[in-house]
Order: structure tokens, then sequence, then C-alpha cells
């Protein structure tokens, strides 16, 4: 990007002083253009209006620098919002009145880094993105998987966790592995690359059923209302250790890595986030906390 607010600054401080004089708005009409990347030449009817946009720029820059301190204020003692979908052990989930979990404390202790305020917003998972494009979040971490596809909409800091997509299936299920689940009625959560990926099988005769949470794909697979259930490898190992009936199969169905998210283009924070989990990676945070909710096998 060009970078014009300095110059521009300068600028405002001559013109406070002195009228416009017509030599300056020359110049500043030729490094307009050279700004804009265009070779043009300048007439003297350009030149005037750029004279004009130079004195609405030089207004224009004043109120830009003083929402940039506001916005550097924020950022030394604001507060950081997260978006997620606590319903996602051991990453999300509630625990009383709270919600904990590994991305609840990696955001905590990434908060903490940049001196912010940790809020945390509990909403469908796949209402998370929208809230992060339209700025109503400033981040989401939801066991969030890195796609081509969501790139498009949000952008990823660098990844935080390894993750799969498994299969869980009845103790008695003759579904053995990931080619079986064509044909078979298999349970996603809504919005899930689960989802994305099973709804790929529609074709070989699959039927997908999408749930608001995981664990309900997981109630309707023990009360046998559906064959499989595809879902991320942890919360598969939470929940087929809290229900009787049902096992986890070995073989994954993808391999994939977290990320967290924060609005298009938003790199003021994405460096900050990627600075923090470098700072947390490095001096052993991000190992504690996982150690904390994943037993080694
Ligand atoms: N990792 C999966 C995804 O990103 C599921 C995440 C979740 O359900 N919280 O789509």
């Amino acid at each position: 990007m060009c970078d014009t607010s300095k110059g521009a600054h300068r600028m405002e401080e001559i013109m406070k002083k002195k009228a416009l004089a017509f030599a300056m708005a020359a110049m500043m009409a030729a490094s307009l253009t050279a700004c804009g990347g265009s070779s043009k030449e300048t007439t003297a009817a350009q030149t005037e209006a750029a004279a004009t946009e130079a004195a609405e720029s030089a207004e224009d820059t004043s109120t830009e620098a003083e929402e940039t301190e506001a916005a550097e204020t924020e950022a030394a003692g604001g507060v950081l919002i997260m978006a997620t979908n606590a319903e996602f052990p051991p990453y999300e989930y509630h625990d009383g009145d709270s919600i904990v979990g590994i991305d609840a404390e990696i955001a905590a202790a990434i908060a903490e880094e940049l001196g912010m305020e940790l809020e945390i917003e509990d909403i469908a998972f796949d209402s998370i993105i929208p809230e992060i494009v339209s700025g109503k979040a400033d981040m989401g971490l939801a066991g969030m998987t890195v796609t081509e596809d969501r790139k498009q909409s949000v952008d990823f800091s660098d990844t935080y966790a390894k993750a799969s997509q498994m299969i869980i299936v009845k103790e008695d299920s003759e579904i053995a592995g990931p080619d079986d689940l064509a044909g078979v009625i298999v349970g996603v959560q809504l919005g899930t690359t689960g989802d994305i990926y099973v709804s790929d099988l529609e074709a070989e005769g699959t039927t997908v059923e999408r749930y608001n949470k995981g664990f309900e794909a997981v109630q309707a697979l023990s009360q046998g209302k559906i064959d499989a259930v595809v879902i991320d490898g942890e919360p598969a190992k939470t929940f087929v250790s809290e229900t009787e009936g049902i096992k986890l199969l070995d073989e994954a169905f993808t391999e994939e890595e977290y990320a967290i998210a924060v609005k298009k283009g938003n790199t003021e924070l994405l460096d900050k986030i990627n600075a923090a989990l470098k700072t947390l990676d490095e001096n052993g945070t991000l190992d504690e906390i996982v150690a904390k909710y994943i037993k080694a096998e």
C-alpha cells in the first residue's frame, strides 16, 4: 500500500501556517499521481483538483491519526472478543458458568500477552466466520480447521494443533473404515469439515444428517438413528468415553490443522496473534495447556 500519511501530516502543519501555495499543490499532485502508480502527465486542472484533495486528505489524515491512536490505546488494555462454539471438548466446553478448554486457555494466554481482556462469545459453529467478517468478533478459536474455502472469507494465524476427522460407530458395527461410509447414514456437525467431506459422499448414496452440536450426532448414533458419526478426533474421544456401546475407528477420515481466524486484511491483529503464539510455544505454555486437557496415551 502507498503510505502518504507522514507526508500528508507534514503538509497539514505547513498548511496551518500558510495559505495553500500553488507550488505545493503541484508537488502534492505529482506525489498523488505517483502514488496511484500512474505516470500520466499532470494538467493544470488536475493539479487544482489535487490541491483540493490534498487539503481534504490532510483533514482526513488528522482524524485517521487520532483513530489509530485510539486503536492502539485500546490494544493496550482493550477487549479482545473471541467467537467460539463451546460444544467441542476438550477445545471449548462449558464447565458450570465458565467456558474452558484448550482454545479458551490459549485465547486467554494470547490476551495476556497483548495486554488485553478476553471476552468469549459462544455461538453456533457456522456463525463464527460471519461474526468475524462483520467485525463483531476479533478472532475465532473453535478447533477451526484451515481450509482453502474459509481462506476466501478470513485470514488464519499460524497453525497451533494437528487434528483429524475420525469415525465413530456402534460397537457391533460392520463399518470398519472410511470406505464403508458409502451408502450409509452419517451424522456430522453442521458446517464443519466433517460435514463438508462427508457431503462429498452423497454422490455415492451416503445420507448426511446434520446436527447443531457434535454430541447430538453421537446421541443419535447411540440411539440407532444413524450408522456413523464423523467428527474431530479429540471431541470424538471425549464423546466415546462418555457414551455406552459406541467405538472410535482407528483409521482417520482426514488430517487437518487448527488455526485462529481473524478478519481478512487485519494484519495488525494477525501479526500480534502470531507473535503471541510463538512466545507461548517457545516458553512451553502451549504444551502445558494441551497436556492439561489431553492426557498422553
Ligand atoms: N475442525 C472442524 C472444523 O473446523 C470442527 C470444528 C468444530 O466443530 N468446532 O470444521
